[in-house]
């Protein structure tokens, strides 16, 4: 297929954008697919549209109005057509105050809700222009959608189905696929729902047979670790050392680390224990073990905050070893720098904590024996397999931590190269976070609530609505910021507070941090920063506004924040009570949690949204059916010595496709 893309309407600078996005040409375009449908075909009388998704049309017959509340915004307005009028809302999209005119015809798409008291209302439409089925995609920066949708029109017209064609003709029949070409034209201007499934079947099964592939290539069986003396360590005499008895689950965990370890296989293992499982223990166990059999461990953190945290804890744990434990940041001064990678490559350190600079081309470490990733989803792939490269004639063992509890099915597939450890139990004594859905007209009770913990010497979190959208950075700190001020001259009036979002200077971020550390602020303001690592046993409450834009998964991350103390914890949810929301005040079980998320949203959108970072871009993978029969496939391919062949061909295009996502996105 031609390389470079020539179409019409598609300048340098639109060509730079999608460059940016790694579309180069036709086949990268074509697999630009649409996040997902609107079905606007049939379009309902507004006397007869039911609760639930629906498509109305008709007349604006009060023009947008638009209301700031505390940390959020609704835009009002009515349409009419000739069987009734509709009320309709859309909340924290201020933009939309613009988007309509009064006496103007629209085409409205979104969630009818029926209440008792005020009937049925639309929630948050999307404005769509023509009917039929309607393809949505992801906005491209720099790039109109009519433009995005002519330049696909054109690709679809220019596109061969013979070179197309990446797979050969008797393994498309094999697995019942259609062809390449087919499978774009469906994906892209489908006329029928049947079209849209014979196009995912074909595109998401090529996409997650390609993923699967090019994970197990990375992952070689021939490898030698670093053989570490048994004899050198007990877990035994580990945890007598820790100022706390074991869970079951952490026992049962470090000693199958500790058998990992003890072979000359290199282990590559991924704990997955639920926020205050006690991971960062076990993570200690296996770094003692490490460094007593004389090799180094490192470390490595998304965040700053969670590196420094790190650092701090196994100072205090680990230095009844003598071990030498160090940081290494990315900001660091260059002398500073230069003392730290000198500690690192004479291995003065022994237990090396950082962030991505860990694996950044300078440092040279000193008998790395043990690479520990904490919060593995905010990692590739390839940038675990970097740090482990670091170490120079064996491979490294490796141990994957992460708080994000994906249902079996699905870490088969994603951690295909990876054991897999489950900790499902919590420390006694543990407080059971309790839970409630707060409706918007009870906030005042809920300041006055937080005002009474403040006096009595208990911290609050208040976390500020989810924006999803291209401005989201820039929109997180004015959300939060507005909230703290109003708070600060209403609600919260003379209660020291403090405020953090993500794009904060690095500098006032740590103040607002100590700050809150130490107790010299009671209530801390802020965006979804604080959902990795924050443990500040003193806070006792916490509050997520708007809590429905967010998925449960990350709900019970945000909410795990809470409940390190021995005193009654709290987290209420700002919003209407519903089926999802209600999941978390049921059960504190983040793997039950996950499961219903998973039911409740399918994982596309389930793994898509921000809370696994970039983790997944999978095409396919919110199918699955899908995903076990390829992980079938996948396993057919390499076992069957009739398949060697195409298993090979099969496995080089997925190397091709892959290795460069793999390493640059989050995807695992
Ligand atoms: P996570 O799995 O979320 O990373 P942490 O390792 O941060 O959890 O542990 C959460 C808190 O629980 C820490 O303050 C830690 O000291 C404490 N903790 C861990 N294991 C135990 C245990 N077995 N008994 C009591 N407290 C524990
Ligand atoms: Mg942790």
């Amino acid at each position: 297929m031609s390389a470079g893309l020539n179409l019409r309407g598609l300048g340098p600078k639109r060509k730079a954008a999608l460059q940016q996005e790694g579309i180069t040409d036709l086949p990268s375009l074509l697999d630009c697919l649409p996040r997902d449908y609107l079905f606007a075909e049939n379009v309902q009388a507004i006397a007869e549209v039911q609760p639930g998704p629906a498509c109305i049309e008709g007349v604006v017959q009060t023009a947008p109005s638009i209301q700031y509340y505390v940390g959020r915004s609704i835009v009002r307005a009515k349409v009419a057509d000739t069987t009734g009028v509709m009320r309709v809302f859309w909340f924290n999209q201020p933009w939309m105050a613009k988007q309509l005119k009064q006496g103007e015809h629209v085409v409205l798409h979104g969630m009818v809700q029926e209440k008792e008291k005020t009937g049925r209302s639309l929630l948050n439409p999307k404005i769509i222009r023509d009917k039929g089925i309607i393809p949505q995609y992801k906005p491209l920066p720099g790039l109109p959608g009519k433009v995005f949708a002519s330049l696909i029109d054109q690709a679809l017209a220019l596109v061969d189905d013979q070179t197309a064609e990446t797979m050969p003709e008797n393994f498309l029949k094999e697995n019942n696929l259609c062809d390449k070409g087919t499978a774009w034209q469906f994906a892209h201007r489908p006329q029928s729902k049947e079209q849209i499934i014979t196009a995912q079947r074909r595109l998401g099964f090529e996409n997650l047979l390609m993923y699967q592939l090019a994970i197990k290539s990375m992952s070689s069986s021939q490898e030698t670790g670093p053989e570490m003396d048994s004899s050198v360590f007990s877990t035994e005499a580990f945890w007598q050392q820790m100022p706390f008895a074991p869970t079951g689950a952490q026992a049962a965990t470090l000693k199958q680390i500790y058998r990992d370890m003890s072979s000359p296989k290199p282990m590559r293992r991924l704990v997955q224990g639920d926020v205050g499982s006690g991971k960062t223990a076990v993570a200690f166990g296996a770094a003692v073990f490490a460094i007593k059999a004389g090799y180094q461990c490192a470390l490595m953190a998304p965040t700053e905050l969670l590196a420094r945290q790190h650092a701090a804890n196994a100072e205090k744990t680990l230095s009844k070893y003598g071990i030498q434990c160090g940081l290494l940041l990315g900001g660091m001064k260059a002398a500073e720098r230069r003392e730290a990678l000198e500690n690192v490559k004479s291995g003065a350190w022994q237990f090396v904590i950082g962030t991505h600079a860990l694996i950044s081309k300078t440092v040279v470490y000193h008998n790395l024996g043990l690479v520990i990733t904490d919060e593995q989803h905010r990692f590739g792939v390839k940038q675990r397999q970097r740090l482990a490269d670091k170490a120079e004639d064996y491979v490294p063992h490796i141990l994957a931590l992460s708080a994000t509890p994906i249902p079996r099915s699905l870490a088969l597939v994603l951690y295909g190269d990876l054991e897999v450890s489950i900790m499902d139990e919590l420390p006694p004594g543990r407080q059971e976070i309790k839970t409630r859905i707060v409706p918007q007209n009870k906030r005042a009770d809920l300041y006055t609530y937080i005002r009474d913990k403040a006096k009595a010497g208990e911290q609050s979190y208040l976390v500020c609505p989810l924006v999803e959208d291209s401005e989201g950075e820039e929109q997180d700190k004015q959300s939060a910021t507005a909230l703290y001020h109003q708070l600060q001259k209403s609600a919260l009036s003379g209660i020291p507070m403090a405020l953090t979002y993500g794009s904060q200077p690095e500098e006032e971020k740590q103040d607002a941090l100590s700050r809150f550390y130490q107790n010299l602020a009671s209530v801390l303001v802020s965006t979804t920063v604080i959902e990795v690592g924050m443990d500040v046993p003193n806070a006792t409450t916490m509050v997520i506004e708007d809590a429905d834009m967010f998925g449960l998964a990350q709900l019970h991350q945000l909410r795990g924040r809470v409940g390190r103390g021995s005193k009654e914890s709290w987290c209420f949810l700002l919003g209407e009570p519903n089926e999802r929301l209600q999941t978390l005040t049921q059960t504190n079980d983040g793997f039950k949690i996950a499961q219903k998320d998973l039911d409740l949203r399918g994982p596309g959108e389930f793994l898509g949204t921000r809370q696994h970072g970039k983790l997944l871009n999978v095409y396919g993978i919110s199918n699955i059916k899908l995903v076990e029969e390829t992980s079938r496939v996948v396993k057919d391919l390499s076992e069957n010595p009739q398949k060697a062949g195409l298993y090979t061909r099969l496995m080089k295009m997925a190397n091709d496709r892959y290795a460069n996502q793999l390493q640059d996105t989050g995807m695992h």
